[in-house]
């Protein structure tokens, strides 16, 4: 799973794994109210408004290491923090450096920065765009709901900022992708931030993170969460926001988020599929064919991407960085054992294993498999625990697109592996209906007339 083992490269089985490497740990420049990371710095024992940085003779080692524990024809390197930029280019110039050192002949090396974009200027453009990097870039919409949450040490918002950046990034023709946070604004005007991401930002690719938190997401890890205390699905202290919530009150509720993918889905399915590429959506169309969703968080099992702190603690995942997770350390045990170690395959499996009752029953558990577990934390109405906090959410996306989506794929001439509308359970009951044989062309645009 971590290490996919398949066909051969080089006379050898393929080995593939993936690891966001935090050189700078969790220290930022900025200040974002709902960054899950900031907090890491007291939980990991760090020493107060500061992340060791990871030096010189480890980021070798590091570096050396991961292609060796790798055996496929492209290694991809993902850099993220806290803020990696903070590290200054002459750090990306070595890793770069490094990188050529250890390139076994055959191989190409790739690179991922995620950067809230602030300290990216002319001289850092040239170099991510000299050496390939992939940028993700932070960016909240328009400036009234990015500024509100992403804000520096001063509380002022850094929207004008990130815009310098956009305009450089689209200079230099740097590679890129938005990464926008679905909060308690940005969820209610979904519109408005779809459009400015593509019609302002011109973002090239977009992709969406809900923003889930409990107020005591900074000490406390996922899953070890008391059984009996969590609110069952529909209870009020879900709500953000409302008296006596167990959750931030900038977090976005499960309605609003099936509120927000609905709108922008249908705008982008009217008039932009094919010119304005939405992470999600991208990845559910391969889902209704009957593929692998691309996205972890929507995936069968977790456990695909290790993270790694600047001291070399390595944890089961991004979001698990706490010391339960831990499960290994760069300088004493191996990057591949550590990714196929037991812990970690068992981390991988629970994903699929602790699926409640009501995702087994699900009609889109195909697409979701209760995504990610770091938000089950309520019970559903039966009482069972462990339901996603965002399953209304999802569950109402995926009904409302079920169709659409079906039709889209119609449309591209690809059967319809799964949903309610799949080529499979349309023939069951077109043939129920008529007892002659279907025709291809009767599942067309007129026959379910699907509307975008
Ligand atoms: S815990 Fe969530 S983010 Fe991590 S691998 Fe699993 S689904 Fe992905
Ligand atoms: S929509 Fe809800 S019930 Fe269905 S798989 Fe997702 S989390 Fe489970």
């Amino acid at each position: 799973m971590l290490l996919t083992q398949g066909p051969q490269f080089n006379g050898h089985p393929s080995k593939r794994m993936h690891v966001m490497a935090k050189p700078i740990g969790a220290a930022c420049n900025i200040d974002c109210n709902y960054c899950y990371y900031l907090s890491k710095q007291d939980l990991l024992q760090y020493k107060k408004g500061c992340s060791p940085q990871m030096s010189d003779d480890d980021l070798e080692l590091y570096i050396k290491h991961y292609i060796e524990a790798q055996n496929t024809p492209e290694i991809i390197f993902s850099w993220q923090g806290g803020e990696p930029t903070l590290l200054g280019l002459a750090y990306f110039e070595k890793i770069v450096e490094l990188q050529k050192k250890y390139q076994p002949q055959g191989v190409s090396i790739a690179n991922d920065l995620q950067t809230n974009g602030t300290l990216l200027n002319a001289k850092w453009c040239q170099f991510l765009k000299e050496n390939n990097f992939l940028v993700g870039l932070s960016i909240d919409g328009p400036a009234m709901y990015h500024d509100a949450y992403r804000t520096n040490r001063a509380g002022r918002g850094t929207h004008k900022q990130v815009m310098e950046a956009v305009k450089l990034l689209h200079e230099y023709e740097v590679r890129f992708a938005t990464l926008t946070c679905i909060n308690n604004l940005t969820s209610r005007n979904p519109l408005e931030v779809y459009r400015f991401l593509r019609d302002e930002v011109k973002s090239p690719q977009m992709q969406f993170i809900p923003i889930v938190e409990q107020k005591t997401f900074r000490d406390t890890a996922p899953q070890t969460w008391a059984a009996n205390e969590q609110p069952r699905q529909g209870d009020k202290r879900l709500i953000p926001g409302a008296k006596n919530s167990v959750m931030e009150s900038w977090c976005v509720s499960d309605e609003a988020w099936g509120n927000f993918l609905i709108a922008v889905f249908d705008e982008w399915a009217t008039h932009d599929i094919g010119t304005v590429f939405v992470q999600y959506f991208e990845a559910f169309i391969e889902t209704w064919m009957g593929r692998k969703n691309p996205l972890c968080t929507l995936s069968e099992f977790c456990g695909k991407g290790l993270a790694m702190e600047p001291n070399g603690d390595v944890f089961a995942c991004d979001h698990y960085v706490y010391p339960e997770y831990k499960i290994g350390n760069l300088h004493t045990d191996n990057l591949d054992e550590m990714a196929f170690s037991s812990q970690q395959q068992r981390f991988g499996f629970s994903k699929t294993r602790n699926l409640t009752e009501q995702c087994k029953q699900c009609d889109y558990q195909f697409a979701c498999f209760g995504e990610c577990p770091k938000n089950r934390f309520i019970r559903t109405r039966q009482g069972e625990p462990g339901l996603n906090y965002l399953c209304a959410g999802w569950h109402k996306f995926y009904k409302h697109a079920d169709r659409s989506l079906a039709h889209i794929l119609r449309v591209m001439g690809y059967p319809v592996a799964h949903g309610k509308y799949s080529d499979s359970v349309m023939r069951q009951a077109m043939a129920l209906q008529q007892p002659k044989p279907v025709k291809n062309d009767m599942f067309n645009k007129n026959v379910f007339g699907a509307k975008f």
